[in-house]
């Protein structure tokens, strides 16, 4: 297939790379130039990449990010055409993915909200989770694609439910590092070693992907961003924003919002989200780490 791949950061560029991989034709395009895949040809604008494209994957930061690359200036409007399908993978409103698939239904154009889950390891070994959102003739011709990136595609609804899923989904990692890191912090304080915990943890009830993703990153100190803590952050502000709109009180993701707000604030806002654990032990006056 012919694909216009848009966005090429920690997820997006093994994204692309995978397609390119699997044979498709791939055509990819990054705000800032420089990024390339190989396999793939360069465009230098959305809609330089988007013309005479089948699909249209977009893979960036954040709602506005994605409003600008589809309406913008050299934006993906100007190159749509009767039948093509537009798949996002960014993590982005789900009012606002409603909008964005009407303005672009006027013109012919399905659009599909995939956003993913599987992080940066997942993206490079192709074993995403795609939680999708939108019509079942336009997932079915996305078919090949989620397989060439993930190892599992859901359908969870129509357009805009795969958005809301996926914040349902974050809400929970978000509170499950949360109560890792501060269990952490505190059996430090009280002089219980880390790794010692551990084995023990994951054979208790507490065990969860979260844990087995994260804890080798906190016992090494590596910070280095798999899901950056402003994306974490831009997530949680989209789940506390549903909920005001739907009603719903979310009280311990307020307070993660605010220690993620505190610790962007002392400049780790481009560190992975389980920086948030410095914060913690910033507090205690104590460091987790390995024997
Ligand atoms: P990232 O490494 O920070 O990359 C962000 C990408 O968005 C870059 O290509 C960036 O371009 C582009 N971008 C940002 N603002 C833009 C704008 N105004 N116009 C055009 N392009 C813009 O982020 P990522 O980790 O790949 O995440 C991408 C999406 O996937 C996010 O919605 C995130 O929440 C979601 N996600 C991430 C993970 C993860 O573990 N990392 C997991 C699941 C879902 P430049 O290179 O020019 O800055």
């Amino acid at each position: 297939m012919r694909i216009a791949f848009l966005g090429l950061g920690i997820m997006g560029r093994p994204m692309a790379a995978n397609l390119a991989k699997a044979g498709h034709e791939v055509i990819v395009w990054n705000r800032t130039a420089g990024k390339t895949v190989e396999g793939a040809q360069t465009a230098t604008t959305p809609a330089e990449a988007a013309r005479g494209a089948e699909v249209v994957w977009i893979c960036v930061s954040d709602t506005k990010a994605v409003e600008s690359i589809l309406f913008g200036p050299d934006g993906v409007e100007q190159s749509l055409i009767d039948g093509m399908i537009i798949a996002d993978s960014s993590t982005i409103s789900p009012a606002s993915t409603l909008k964005f698939a009407e303005r672009v239904k006027t013109r012919g154009v399905q659009y599909v909200d995939c956003p993913v889950t599987g992080s940066k390891i997942g993206a490079e070994a192709g074993s995403l989770i795609f939680i999708v959102g939108g019509e079942e003739s336009a997932i079915e011709k996305l078919k090949p694609l989620y397989e060439a990136m993930g190892k599992l595609f859901v359908r969870v609804g129509g357009t805009g439910k795969g958005q809301s899923a996926k914040l349902a989904m974050n809400l929970q990692i978000a509170l499950i590092f949360e109560g890792f890191a501060e269990g952490l912090t505190l059996a430090a304080k009280l002089g219980d070693s880390a790794e010692t915990l551990l084995p023990l943890m994951q054979a208790s009830m507490i065990r969860s992907g979260v844990v087995v993703y994260k804890a080798p990153f906190v016992l090494k100190r590596d910070f280095t961003p798999n899901f950056p803590m402003k994306l974490m952050h831009k997530d949680i502000r989209l789940m506390l924003e549903a909920a005001k709109e739907a009603r719903v009180k979310l009280p311990a993701l307020e307070i993660v919002e605010e220690i993620d707000d505190v610790a962007i604030e002392d400049g780790d806002g481009d560190l992975d989200y389980v920086a948030i654990i410095a914060l913690l032990e910033k507090w205690a006056g104590v460091e987790v780490k390995a024997a």
